[in-house]
């Protein structure tokens, strides 16, 4: 790495997509920690197909988002074609001002709880949770192998969603199931989202005018997928997702929480496979199981129309959200701010307020002026004389990656 190399490239690498950015994280003229300016963002998406598309914003330049459409065959031609883009806008992969590429792995298991330089040791270790994260790790590793083989010279680091969360006590992360059949196939609680819990968490302490250590926060990443963390002075307690990003929260398109027995009912009763079961759960419940649409807006659209459906969807969505609420605020004992992020947390007003309403007795409350301003920035929405800061934080795990991914190969 040489004096100028500040540039971090963030590679979130799914089956059939890659998500970049290309961030600066020269540190501030202060000597403080790394801002990060994004100079390029920018998404393939279909990869494999004939009609495979790539959308790339070259922010540095100012230029508007330019797209190709056009078989892209994989990943290795997915990264080449993003480094095509780049270089065409002079901020190529092969420039000596990258200092590393970070990537977005799913699931680190117990081993990794922090972000790590990958060598052949780790890529092993992340083939061997394939079976914990079947659908995410694999791609993931394709996006390693395949920047490695662009810039097998530069660092690469794997940030991972599951880092954040390693911190929970045993009697949070562990099913009360056998624990021999349990230990033999490292079934425990993982949690996923950790970047953007981490993120917010620290966020919201921020915003309070306080450092991580001195505040409880419970976070409710609330996307298409989505999840809630309760985060003690810094370290995370106890999330809702599990094994898999199945269990906690009612989703887009997952079921969340649920009996496991509906699982052998389903393959005795209804006939279903395994396979069937597992899409079911994962694809085809959540808020487009219950009423056909999995986009907030068009939830609210549809209830401001006196849809019914919609409206039992919305309801289900918030009580198993003010569950989560109420539980946390038990296993944090006191709770200083609960902080909204994600696509629904940062955007949808109604849903903010219906999470919380009823629940001043647990000194929880939102103003509604404050909570119907759309903004960009961090801010708090609750009334003053709450007793717990309600805080709308939006989320931003490339920025998250990239700042781990620079403070590691620089330290
Ligand atoms: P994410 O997974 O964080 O990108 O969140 C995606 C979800 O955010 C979408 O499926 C929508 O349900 C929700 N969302 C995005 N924008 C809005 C908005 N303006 N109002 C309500 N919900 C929104």
């Amino acid at each position: 790495m040489t004096a100028t190399a500040s540039r971090v490239l963030v590679l979130n690498s799914g089956s059939s997509s890659v998500k970049y950015q290309l961030l600066d994280m020269e540190p501030d003229s202060a000597g403080g920690s790394a801002a990060g300016t994004r100079l390029a963002v920018g998404l393939v998406e279909r990869i494999g197909e004939e009609t495979s598309r790539l959308a790339h914003t070259p922010l540095a330049t100012g230029g508007g988002t330019r797209e190709t459409e056009g078989p892209i065959a994989d990943h290795e031609a997915a990264l080449k074609a993003v480094a095509a883009e780049l270089s065409a806008d002079g901020l190529g992969l092969d420039s000596p001002q990258l200092a590393a590429i970070g990537h977005r792995v799913v699931h680190g298991g117990l081993k990794f709880t922090a972000p790590t330089v990958i060598d052949d040791a780790v890529l092993k270790e992340i083939e061997r949770l394939v079976p914990v994260a079947p659908l995410h790790n694999p791609a993931n590793i394709t996006g390693i192998r395949t920047a490695q083989a662009l810039r097998p010279d530069l660092p690469q680091v794997a940030v991972f969603d599951t880092a954040f969360h390693t911190t929970m006590p045993e009697y949070a992360a562990r099913y009360a199931i056998d624990v021999e059949t349990a230990d033999a196939h490292r079934i425990r609680r993982y949690g996923f989202h950790g970047t953007s819990h981490a993120y917010v968490s620290r966020k919201t302490a921020g915003l309070l005018g306080k450092d991580p250590s001195e505040v409880n926060v419970i976070v409710l990443h609330l996307g298409n997928g989505a999840s809630a963390s309760a985060v003690a002075g810094g370290r995370c307690v106890d999330t809702s997702m599990g094994l898999t990003p199945l269990e906690g929260l009612v989703m887009g398109t997952r079921s969340g929480d649920i009996d496991p027995a509906v699982t052998f009912h389903l393959k005795r009763v209804a006939g279903m496979s395994e396979d069937d079961v597992d899409v079911l759960l994962n694809k085809k419940s959540g808020l487009v199981g219950l009423c056909g649409d999995n986009d907030m807006r068009e939830i609210r659209r549809r209830i401001d129309e006196g849809d019914e459906r919609a409206r039992l969807a919305f309801d289900i969505y918030i009580h198993r959200l003010k569950k989560y609420i109420g539980a946390y605020t038990a296993v944090l004992g006191r709770v200083d701010a609960v902080a909204f992020t994600a696509g629904v947390g940062e955007n949808a007003a109604p849903v903010r307020a219906a999470a919380v309403a009823g629940l001043e007795e647990m000194g929880l409350a939102v103003d509604a002026d404050l909570n119907a301003v759309r903004s960009g920035e961090p801010r708090l929405i609750s009334p003053e004389y709450a007793r717990v800061a309600v805080a709308v934080v939006p989320t931003d795990e490339e920025l998250e990656i990239a700042q781990q991914t620079y403070a590691l190969v620089n330290a």
